[in-house]
């Protein structure tokens, strides 16, 4: 079985422990490589290679190290295809979106090249005479990154593009269950020619390898995607040593749809932010809020379509839903399916597990009616394809029903009043609201949490000043 050590300072390099353990596909249930085990060893390693790499790095010109990021994204898209494959036989997405996302990436290490050599401080007008004062952005250091399973390479590209323009160099911590692409993408850089130990990845567990990159004094950010208990781990960790953090955690996100909404075009952003990635990404529109006087019809027709999805193979084109990506997971989406059935909610599509699929891992597509906004199946990120469906009367009871979770990562709006969308917009309580569209994201837009569901912002201009420190510096003259 193939194997895959540790990334430390441009090479692969075998687990101080000697310790490894099987990767799945969660398609078919069999292991396919071996990784790294992961422990404190590890990190130390790791770490200093980064700091090692920081003298090089960071000494270049912004302008050489955005020449270094076009390289880096040339080398992406040539690669698009193997790496989008590697991820689908790790997380068990569907290989055609894989394969567009890992494609799409290279364009965050563009932007984010472009930016490199635009980040400018400035000359301040203090009120102090015979002084000079100006303002000047360092990168903060070594940046230890944390990444879930669902879009490793996808969410790494968010942390990894920003934080390497501005200087910094980074130890990565991927998923136990999908760490193979992030390490296949290590050997990229040295053909872009950076320098080694610019970039390292440890793999292994969280408690295990990700604690220790937390812990570690030498680290100065994290930079974590993951689930809201997971952020908070980190977050009480990193407190104790003042360090920089960003996170982005999980969501409950609303869609909200109002009687006077193109249907048909609701329909469909419904069924995509539900059931899209088998309901697993931060985003899924898991709470469907229908103005009561279109609740029927709508239901209806998203049955309709519903029922047609295609579930088996994410390799193949025409599937609509693969399998989910952990057992755990697996596990926990049939059990959520068992709370809502016991808080009085009715199942009005699927609802159990798939039997005639390899592996053991897939849910049907699953809707479910009469929620109330209280309901745990309304209020936990249950991160599968599970939908909550949940009237409402006028404009001020979405607000209402939409806002009271403690999540706040995204929002629908489905109308054609533009009114109602400016309104909505602004009194939803979430980092990225879409009207008339769901999912949609790009390099040059910030996304991020409000509430619970983090803390900085990703992509965007905002996104690169979380990877600087400005130092303001007085001269006097
Ligand atoms: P998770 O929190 O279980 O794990 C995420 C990562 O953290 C993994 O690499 C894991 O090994 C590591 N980890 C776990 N415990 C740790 C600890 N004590 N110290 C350090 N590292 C630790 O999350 P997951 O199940 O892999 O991912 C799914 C979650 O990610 C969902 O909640 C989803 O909403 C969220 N997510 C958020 C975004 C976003 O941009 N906001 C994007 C994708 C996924």
């Amino acid at each position: 079985m193939q194997r895959y050590g540790h990334f430390i300072g441009g090479s692969f390099v075998d687990p101080a422990e000697g310790e490894w353990f099987e990767t799945k596909n969660p398609y078919t249930g069999e292991a396919w490589a071996e990784i790294a085990r992961g422990t404190k060893s590890d990190i130390e390693k790791a770490v200093a290679a980064a700091e090692a790499g920081f003298e090089e790095w960071s000494a270049l010109t912004p302008s050489a190290r955005g020449k270094a990021l076009y390289r880096l994204a040339e080398h992406i898209e040539a690669d698009a295809a193997r790496l989008a494959e590697i991820e689908v036989r790790d997380n068990g997405k569907l290989y055609a979106e894989m394969f567009s996302q890992t494609k799409y990436l290279a364009e965050w290490y563009r932007y984010y090249g472009g930016l490199a050599d635009k980040v400018e401080g400035a000359v301040i007008p203090t009120d102090k005479g015979g002084i000079f004062n100006f303002t000047r952005y360092e990168p903060i250091g070594v940046v230890g990154m944390i990444t879930p399973w669902n879009s490793p390479l996808l969410l790494l590209a968010w942390k990894l593009a920003a934080a390497l323009a501005a200087g910094n160099t980074a130890v990565i911590k991927p998923s136990e269950f999908t760490s193979a692409s992030t390490l296949e993408f290590m050997t990229l850089f040295e053909k872009a020619g950076f320098p080694a130990g610019v970039v390292n990845t440890v793999t292994g567990f969280g408690v295990e390898a990700g604690a220790p990159l937390v812990e570690h004094p030498r680290v100065s950010k994290i930079a974590f995607t993951g689930s809201d208990i997971g952020g908070q781990k980190v977050y009480e960790t990193a407190a104790k040593q003042i360090k920089h953090v960003s996170l982005e955690l999980g969501g409950k996100s609303p869609n909200v749809v109002f009687e006077d909404a193109d249907i048909d075009a609701a329909v469909m952003g419904a069924i995509s932010g539900i059931f899209a990635a088998t309901g697993q990404t931060c985003i899924a529109g898991s709470r469907l809020l229908l103005q009561r006087s279109i609740h029927d019809r709508f239901v209806g027709r998203l049955l309709e379509v519903a029922r047609e999805a295609k579930i088996g193979d994410p390799m193949l084109a025409e599937t609509n839903v693969g399998p989910v990506t952990t057992p755990a997971q697996y596990r926990k989406v049939l059990d959520y399916i068992e709370i809502a059935r016991a808080e009085g909610a009715k199942c009005v599509l699927g609802g159990k597990p798939v039997e005639d699929q390899p592996g053991g891992q897939f849910v049907e597509p699953t809707v479910f009616t009469g929620v109330s906004n209280e309901m745990r199946i309304a209020q936990e990120e249950v991160f599968g394809p599970v939908l909550a469906v949940i009237p409402f009367e006028d404009e001020a009871d979405a607000v209402r029903i939409a806002n009271a979770v403690d999540f706040g990562l995204a929002a629908g709006v489905w109308t054609k009043d533009m009114g109602r969308a400016l309104r909505m917009s602004e009194r939803l309580r979430a980092g990225t609201v879409w009207v008339n569209t769901y999912r949609a994201i790009s390099y040059t837009s910030p996304f991020g949490g409000y509430k619970r569901s983090g803390i900085g912002r990703e992509s965007g201009l905002e996104a690169i000043k979380e990877y600087l420190q400005v130092k303001s510096v007085w001269i006097a003259t």
